[in-house]
């Protein structure tokens, strides 16, 4: 890996109390809430300073035009302010059970697009080799539509101002356990913007989409990869998957960036999703994601957020990883300070993790892994044949 440049800051962490409005409801399961208990986990561990924390911007319409319609942007104000009804957000995904109106729901969202590009901006003006935005990776949202808990797609928005931008190639990485349809369908006759998208299948699972089939089209055929991993799919498979595909597609693709969606919803607690990994893939994940930056990008990489909604014994620890990785704070492991679960237990209904790594086993061995893992593999070669095919 190249060695850091002295003059550069490492990574910057890019974060705004403003981000915690982004809030359906007490009870909705989507809860930033994520970003204070990790905050306040790394600053427990002396791994966040203030110096490290910038504020962010709001996105101007300007800049979610780039990638929403203007019709939609104003129904999305509207709501938020109380001036549109049920019937008028309707055919826009608002204002449905998954995705309420709640107040000011433009402003949180075009902040949330805000620090994405805030964190865009840092790397690629070369001020910081990395940058985080927790707060984002809203990656379910459409031009026209919110869909799954997103409003305005910040990684959407993200990638086309960083390719009018700065002219930028990039990579987008997915590895929240739901497909990323909203930011692949954006890019899909895209060929200066890859996808990459590794999901528990859609065969029983929001969105449904992101089929090995889906690769793109005209120029773009063979920018779009999706890899849907079976249910119940362990660490070791899905390690094996992810690493093998994202080294393959950075290889033939040679971005100038990658940016990474790093939803925390694989995890064998996670209510909404059937994976069965545990904190191993969370340590992994952005370690594998840095060595390429470094190797292919001069070591641009963005990351953002995405789900994960054991937000308690999950997520932080999960999210913690990504900067520890990119600030070059050593790995954690060992007991969780006493100070950080003494603080949160209170609050938490469930009791919370005492250590970075999760015991082992965490769960009953599943009889099905031998081909589980078979499946898997089948799935990466079909997903990266077209690929290799090209290659030889
Ligand atoms: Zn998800
Ligand atoms: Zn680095």
């Amino acid at each position: 890996m190249a060695k850091h440049l002295n003059t550069m800051t490492d990574a910057v962490f890019v974060y705004s109390p403003d981000q915690l409005t982004y809030k359906f409801s007490d009870e909705h399961p989507f809860n930033q809430k994520r970003l204070q208990l990790t905050m306040t986990l790394l600053e427990a561990i002396g791994a966040l300073s203030p110096e490290q924390i910038v504020a962010p911007r709001i996105a101007t319409d300007e800049e979610l035009a780039l990638v929403f319609d203007r019709t939609y942007i104003d129904i999305v104000r509207r709501a938020g302010h109380g001036y549109a009804t049920v019937e008028e957000g309707e055919p826009y995904g608002i204002g449905t059970e998954d995705t309420p109106i709640f107040p000011n729901m433009h402003e949180a969202s075009a902040s949330i697009v805000g620090a994405t590009l805030t964190a865009c901006d840092y790397v690629m003006q070369g001020k910081s080799q990395h940058a985080v935005n927790l707060g984002g990776g809203l990656h379910h949202g459409f031009k026209n539509k919110a869909s799954g808990f997103c409003i305005y797609n910040d990684s959407s928005v993200a990638i086309k101002y960083m390719q009018k931008k700065y002219n930028a190639r990039v990579l987008y990485v997915d590895t929240d356990a739901h497909h990323g349809d909203g930011v692949q369908f954006t890019f899909y006759d895209d060929p200066n913007a890859c996808t990459f998208s590794i999901h528990e299948t859609g065969r029983y699972l929001f969105p449904g989409t992101g089929s090995i089939t889906e690769r793109g089209t005209g120029d773009a055929y063979g920018t779009s990869f999706n890899i849907p991993i079976d249910a119940f799919t362990e660490d070791d498979s899905f390690l094996d998957v992810y690493e093998t595909a994202l080294r393959e597609i950075v290889h033939d693709f040679k971005p100038d960036v990658i940016l990474t969606q790093n939803g925390a919803d694989a995890h064998h607690f996670d209510p909404l999703t059937h994976l069965s990994c545990t904190m191993r893939i969370y340590q992994e994940i952005p370690r594998v994601a840095h060595e390429l930056a470094h190797e292919y990008c001069e070591g641009r990489w963005i990351a953002v957020g995405g789900g994960g909604y054991d937000i308690w014994r999950v997520v932080p620890r999960a999210w913690s990883y990504i900067w520890t990785e990119m600030s070059n704070f050593k790995q954690p492991h060992g007991p969780i300070p006493k100070q950080w679960l003494e603080q949160w237990q209170r609050e938490s209904p469930v009791t919370l993790m005492p250590n970075w790594d999760d015991p082992d086993p965490l769960f009953t061995p599943i009889p099905r892994k031998k081909e589980i893992t078979e499946k898997n593999k089948q799935t990466l070669e079909k997903a990266l044949h077209t690929l290799r095919h090209n290659s030889l």
